[in-house]
């Protein structure tokens, strides 16, 4: 029996995260179910850090995890976690109000230019005469979760922290104040700490262990890739997306990729593309682009799991104990997840609270269940 002081479920970019800054206080295992870190979520999404994602909390969560990106720990440094790439919302004449309202929203977090017309074109050649209002980030950062997820895990491990991969979690019982946890593989493990950073498995975690489940919704989101037209200056493009949350694309080893933002309810699952929100991606890509989706070079989906209010949830549940929730990262994971790794330390190392107009009550996971009886 294996039995470190923090047992952290998920090998994400949530729990390697958590786990890296908690094993500067315990012996922390990781434990996740498939073979590779980050096979899930982590490892298939747009890779953006932007403001224009979520509201105000996720920006406020974003901005504190700036500092992070701009100048991480050594244990980051064999290969950069991120580079700079402008991120440009863009917008037709009928949608200069929503504009409008992002760009005063968003001017609190980062420093904008307002494009006119010829801006907008300069930025994004690709984008149809229509796009005729923008607004530009020039400091965005297109992050690699590959380098990222490695550098949580290098810094683990560096701590004499482990991470156990082919291990999924079957049982979950509390005893004499420990949890004991069975894997598949056999694995039997006891801590009196359980980190639950399942992703969209978070919720069933919960009810194998007797929590109360918080609602969280998995939402498949699909990305395809293409080859942009013969002569297209790809190192300058930004990342551009639609003021409303229709498309965004942005270059991506020598093609291009596209979301439609779809948001399809979805059960935990191993998310595959669906042919309908892959053909939406060209069809919007044409839409709003002169770029011709000739051949589509690879797609894949991935699940974004949102709580109730969107907002994530870290905190103890209130009636179990021991048993930690770290959820409900929605499509702001890997941006956000410096500070939901410091939040993680604050709740249960006790170290100071360093995160800027967020309160531990914002997060809360008894907050969903405050109303109720
Ligand atoms: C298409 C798309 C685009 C996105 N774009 C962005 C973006 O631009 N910027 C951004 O910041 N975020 C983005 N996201 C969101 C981001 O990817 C997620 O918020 C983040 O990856 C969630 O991390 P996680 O660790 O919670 O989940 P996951 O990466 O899914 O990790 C959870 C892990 O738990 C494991 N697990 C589950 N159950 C068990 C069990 N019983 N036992 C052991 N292990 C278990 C799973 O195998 C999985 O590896 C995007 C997501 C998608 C899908």
């Amino acid at each position: 029996m294996h039995a470190p002081d923090i047992l952290v479920i998920g090998g994400g970019i949530a729990g390697l995260s958590a786990a890296a800054v908690l094993s500067k206080h315990a012996r922390v295992i990781v434990l996740e179910a498939e073979e590779q870190v980050g096979y899930h979520s982590s490892g298939r999404s747009a890779t953006m850090l932007h403001y224009a994602l979520g509201d105000r909390l996720v920006r406020a969560l974003t901005l504190a995890s700036r500092p992070f990106f701009d100048d991480p720990p050594a244990n980051f440094s064999d290969v950069p976690i991120g580079r700079r790439m402008p991120v440009l919302v863009h917008a037709r004449d009928d949608e200069l109000e929503q504009l409008d309202a992002l760009q005063a929203e968003l001017s609190q977090f980062a420093s904008l230019e307002r494009l006119d017309a010829a801006g907008v074109h300069q930025l994004c050649p690709l984008l149809r005469e229509n796009a005729n209002h923008g607004i530009a980030d020039r400091n965005g950062i297109r992050l690699d979760p590959h380098a990222l997820l490695q550098g949580n895990l290098r810094e683990l491990r560096a701590r004499g922290g482990e991470l156990h991969t082919g291990q999924r979690v079957v049982t979950t019982d509390r005893e004499s104040g420990v949890w004991i946890v069975t894997t598949g593989a056999g694995g039997r493990y006891s801590a009196p700490i359980l980190v639950n950073a399942a992703g969209s498995w978070a919720d069933e975690l919960a009810k194998s262990a007797g929590v109360r489940p918080l609602g969280l919704e998995p939402k498949r989101r699909t990305i395809i890739t293409f080859d942009a037209p013969p002569g297209t200056e790809l190192d300058g493009l930004p990342f551009a997306k639609t003021v409303g949350d229709e498309l965004y694309f942005a270059p991506e080893s020598g093609r291009l990729f596209a979301s439609p933002m779809d948001e399809v309810p979805s059960e935990p699952c191993d998310a595959q593309p669906d042919e309908l929100e892959v053909a939406l991606a060209a069809f919007r890509m044409e839409e709003r682009t002169t770029v011709k989706v000739e051949r589509i070079h690879s797609r894949w989906a991935g699940l974004r799991t949102f709580t109730p209010d969107h907002h994530p949830a870290a905190g103890f549940a209130e009636e179990a104990d021991g048993f930690f929730w770290l959820a409900g990262q929605g499509g702001f994971g890997l941006q956000t997840s410096p500070a939901m790794a410091a939040i993680v330390e604050s709740l249960i190392a006790g170290s100071d609270w360093r995160i800027a107009d967020v309160t531990a009550a914002a997060l809360a996971p008894g907050r969903f269940f405050a109303q109720q009886p």
